[in-house]
Order: C-alpha cells, then sequence, then structure tokens
C-alpha cells in the first residue's frame, strides 16, 4: 500500500508541531516529532538519550546517525502503513538522503515549509509550554494559547513545562544551526517538484486552513494533485 509522507519544514517556533497535530487529527496518520522522541529517549535515560542530552540542552543538532535510527524504528511500526507527518525530521541533507533511500518506490512524497522569520517566531518559544507527557505533547502559549487551568494541560491533565531550551540564549544557537544545515535543505528539496510553502505568521487556525489548502489539491498540478486529494479525502487506507 502506498504511504502519504509529510514532511514539515520550519524554524523553531514555526508551528510545526501545532500543525502537524491539527493535520494528524483530521487526516488520521500519525505525527512523528524527533523532538519529543529524544526528550522521551533522555527522560528514560537510554542510550540514545545519554548521546543526545547534551546537544540538546546546548541547542545544537543531534548526531544524524541517532536521529536516522529513532526515525527508521518508529516507521516501521504499524500504525505508519498508511502513511506519516514528519516534523523535526530531515533537518540536514545528509538526513535526508538516508531518509528517501529508505523510502518505498511507491511512497508519495510532500514537502512543506511553514516559513516565519526568526524575528517572528522568537516571542512564540520564550512564552511557549508544552506538555511533557509523551503520550499527548499539547503545545501552549502564556499568551495566545492559554490552558483552561493554569500550568496543566486541558487535554491530560499533566503539569505544563516550559522548554529548558526555550530560553533566549538556547533559541539563538537553534537559529544559527537552522541557517547552517537546514536552509541547504529547504534549497534541496526546493529542486524536487514536491516542496510547498505556506506563511507560518498568521494564527495557527490560518495556517492550517492554508495547508489543508495545499493537501486538497487546489494549488497543485499534475503529479501531487492526486495523492493529495486521496489524503484529503481518507482514500489512505
Ligand atoms: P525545535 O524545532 O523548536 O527546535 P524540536 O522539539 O523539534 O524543537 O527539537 C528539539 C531539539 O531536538 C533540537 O534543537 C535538536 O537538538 C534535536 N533534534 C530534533 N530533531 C532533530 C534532527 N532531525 N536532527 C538533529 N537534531 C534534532
Amino acid at each position: 500500500m502506498a504511504r502519504n509522507v509529510l514532511i514539515l519544514l520550519g524554524y523553531p517556533g514555526a508551528g510545526k508541531g501545532t500543525q502537524a497535530k491539527e493535520i494528524m487529527r483530521r487526516l488520521n496518520i500519525p505525527q512523528i516529532s524527533t523532538g519529543d522522541m529524544l526528550r522521551e529517549e533522555i527522560k528514560l535515560n537510554t542510550p540514545y538519550g545519554k548521546q543526545a542530552k547534551e546537544l540538546m540542552a546546548a541547542g545544537r543538532f543531534v548526531d544524524d546517525a541517532v536521529v536516522d535510527a529513532i526515525v527508521a524504528g518508529r516507521i516501521r511500526r504499524e500504525d505508519c502503513r498508511n502513511g506519516f507527518i514528519l516534523d523535526g525530521y530531515p533537518r540536514t541533507v545528509a538526513q535526508a538522503e538516508t531518509f528517501s533511500n529508505g523510502m518505498k518506490t511507491d511512497d508519495r512524497l510532500w514537502v512543506i515549509e511553514i516559513s516565519a522569520d526568526p524575528e517572528h517566531v522568537l516571542s512564540r518559544l520564550l512564552g511557549r509550554l508544552m506538555c511533557p507527557n509523551p503520550m499527548c505533547t499539547q503545545i501552549y502559549h502564556v499568551h495566545s494559547r492559554i490552558p483552561k487551568v493554569e500550568g496543566f494541560c486541558d487535554k491530560c491533565g499533566s503539569s505544563l513545562v516550559h522548554r529548558p531550551d526555550d530560553v533566549a540564549e538556547k533559541i539563538q544557537e537553534r537559529f544559527v544551526h537552522y541557517r547552517a544545515k537546514t536552509d541547504p535543505l529547504v534549497e534541496y528539496y526546493k529542486k524536487t517538484g514536491c516542496f510547498r510553502q505556506v506563511d507560518g505568521r498568521p494564527a495557527a487556525a490560518e495556517v492550517t486552513r492554508q495547508l489543508m489548502e495545499l493537501i486538497d489539491g487546489e494549488d497543485l498540478e499534475g503529479d501531487m494533485a492526486a495523492p493529495a486529494l486521496k489524503l484529503r479525502k481518507g482514500q489512505i487506507a
């Protein structure tokens, strides 16, 4: 069965996680967030977690071999048989090449960048709160996405946390790495037929609308239109 593979690109704070959750709900394919998976590896103190811990705390990229292995293991699971949304992977051209080597010939690839400049996303990151429950990982913001009960997740009731890497100095460090390693990845995907962009600056619901319009196929031509429509209509089983 052909899988529909969505890759979301964008600066930290551009809204990849928030949008991936919404698309997951609408299209019934899982979100695969390397950031969430790495935080879980760290919590469980696994060998991968030990390798990732200091790099993540410093706002640097984790080694390609670690994230490649985590993602390869995750997409072998049954719930990915019809497709999946990659949030935070690939982040380097090398990761993209490794990932594409593992793709099946009938997979349909879809790459969408949620574009937002670093100045715009900084305040989002500084005010971001997240649910640390790995089964939930809901995202909030102290001003624009306030939980119903202060400090607690609306969905699962866990105490919300401010990510330790969401502080000014670490955020700047993450931007530097994004520019150096992920900007070339954007250029790499631009050369493929499946690259699209949406404006990440409006409110989340408007960004979702733009994404769904693309997925709907209205803006697409040729080869990408068919899988887009299938995704939208849930005809992916
Ligand atoms: P953000 O996109 O806001 O940086 P994430 O939760 O996606 O947040 O990622 C948090 C951190 O996890 C990154 O700063 C990086 O250290 C690590 N990480 C996540 N995905 C990757 C990846 N594909 N390659 C290397 N490091 C990664």
